[in-house]
């Protein structure tokens, strides 16, 4: 038997109702900032990403799935979003629209890692991105958005925030941080080794426990901060206030490429295990330029609908609530006979026209297996349709929950309705 690749899930049809909500909600929650949706490809080049995520990161080093376009051009299943959006703006000419530009995309993505709880291989991102504004108000803007989001799905996501600053004050911290860990280095693992020497931020981002103890007593980027960079933190945190969404500062959040600025923010959940970071996003006033478009800054977010999923059930478990659920049929028609299968798909046809669902068999089975299957998907009403409901016109309308049984004429099945 041929099994799915490692790493990639199957959506299996009693969780996409689910799916289709989270879709939905995002639908609603997007349209009420302004935020309209942006598709592109499924492969872009391999260079978008190795400029445009940074030749350092996990993505680009280890993670990108690729192919070779027998052009001999290097394509790659896109990893991320971000990178693709900002071409594409270059590309379209987007950043010609009115400021602040407002796009987001619900897509999947690849990366090639080690599959386990919350991590595949092909999984699915919600992103954000707004262009065009430098504010402390826009960084909480768009940060509202995923705050809206998980408080109408009901997820419990705690916020991080942290801001990295400007190239104007990092280097004054990055001297620090090399200093600190340098002091350390024998104790970092080997990854981390490697970044103390082609990009320090890094450390601070590192799974493993011994590095994470070690970044307890790292210095901080909020402690180096510019007059400039202090006063955008202070505001975000105003306008966070002003909305009420509550947040904690985490000096550990940090995004290691150069062209990220200022603000980074994480929301994490307490109840999906070790891959708790639901929703990861920062400010990234340098990315438009180097990938050669004009200087426009940004702020964006991604977020991994698959933890997304699993929080949400989590608290549904929780909760004792009910999670959505394929629509069921109103009513179920069973024929008997030749002349009753055809009135009963004609009748099945109009209900589902006038936006009933309504099932007939097609199968063929016999009466009894038909009120069987009835049953189990579902249905509120049943009808029995024979010669001699035909011959009166009329037949029994029974309630399978209740086992209430009334007679309606054939032709008004049609006007059935909640
Ligand atoms: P992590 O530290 O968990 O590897 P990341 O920094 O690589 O996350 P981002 O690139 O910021 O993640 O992506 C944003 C979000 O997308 C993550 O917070 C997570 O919810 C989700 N995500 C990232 N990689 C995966 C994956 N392999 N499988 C499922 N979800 C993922
Ligand atoms: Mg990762």
């Amino acid at each position: 038997m041929i099994q799915k690749p490692k790493g990639t899930l199957d959506i299996l049809p009693d969780e996409t109702p689910l799916w289709h909500e989270i879709e939905d909600t995002v639908q609603y929650v997007t349209s009420k900032y302004g935020f309209s949706e942006i598709k592109f490809p499924t492969f872009e080049q391999s260079s978008l990403f190795k400029r445009g995520v940074g030749g350092t990161t996990d993505i680009v080093q280890k993670e990108m799935f690729t192919l070779d376009d027998r052009d001999g051009n290097e394509l790659c299943l896109r990893p991320e979003g971000t990178a693709c959006v900002v071409r594409s703006v270059i590309e379209n000419g987007l950043f010609n629209e009115p400021m602040p530009l407002k796009l987001y995309y619900f897509t999947n993505f690849f990366r090639y890692e080690k599959p386990q709880a919350g991590r595949s291989r092909e999984f699915f991102q919600f992103g954000v991105e707004m262009f065009g504004t430098p504010k402390a108000s826009a960084d909480a803007t768009v940060i509202s958005v995923a705050d809206m989001l998980f408080k109408r799905l009901g997820v419990n996501a705690k916020l991080n925030i942290n801001s990295i600053g400007c190239p104007k004050c990092r280097p004054n911290y990055h001297a620090a941080l090399v200093e600190y860990f340098s002091a350390h280095k024998d104790e970092l693992c080997d990854t981390c080794k490697e970044r103390l020497k082609t990009n320090p931020l890094r450390i601070l981002d590192c799974k493993s426990p011994i590095c994470g103890a070690l970044c307890e007593g790292a210095p901080k980027t909020i402690d180096h901060l510019c007059v400039e960079c202090k006063e955008h933190f202070d505001e975000l945190r105003d306008c966070l206030s002003a909305m009420n969404i509550e947040y904690s500062i985490n000096p550990r959040i940090v995004r290691g490429l150069d062209y990220y600025t200022r603000t980074v923010f994480e929301f994490i959940s307490d109840d999906i295990g070790a891959q708790s970071t639901v929703c990861g996003g920062g400010r990234y006033d340098g990315l438009v330029k180097e990938l050669d478009g004009p200087d426009l800054c940004g702020i964006g977010f991604g977020l991994g609908v698959t933890r997304l999923v699993l929080a949400i059930k989590k608290n549904a478990e929780k909760r004792g609530t009910a999670l959505p659920e394929n629509e069921k049929p109103l009513i179920y028609i069973a024929p008997m006979g030749n002349k009753a299968q055809i009135k009963a798909i004609g009748l099945v046809h109009s209900l589902r026209s006038a936006g009933v669902a309504a099932e007939c068999d097609i199968t063929g089975r016999s009466l009894k297996a038909q009120m069987k299957y009835a049953d189990k998907i579902g249905a509120l009403y049943a009808a029995v349709i024979g010669d001699n409901e035909l011959n009166a016109g009329t037949c029994e309308l029974k309630n399978l929950r209740t086992g209430e049984k009334k007679s309606v004429a054939i032709d008004d099945l049609t006007e059935i309705r909640d």
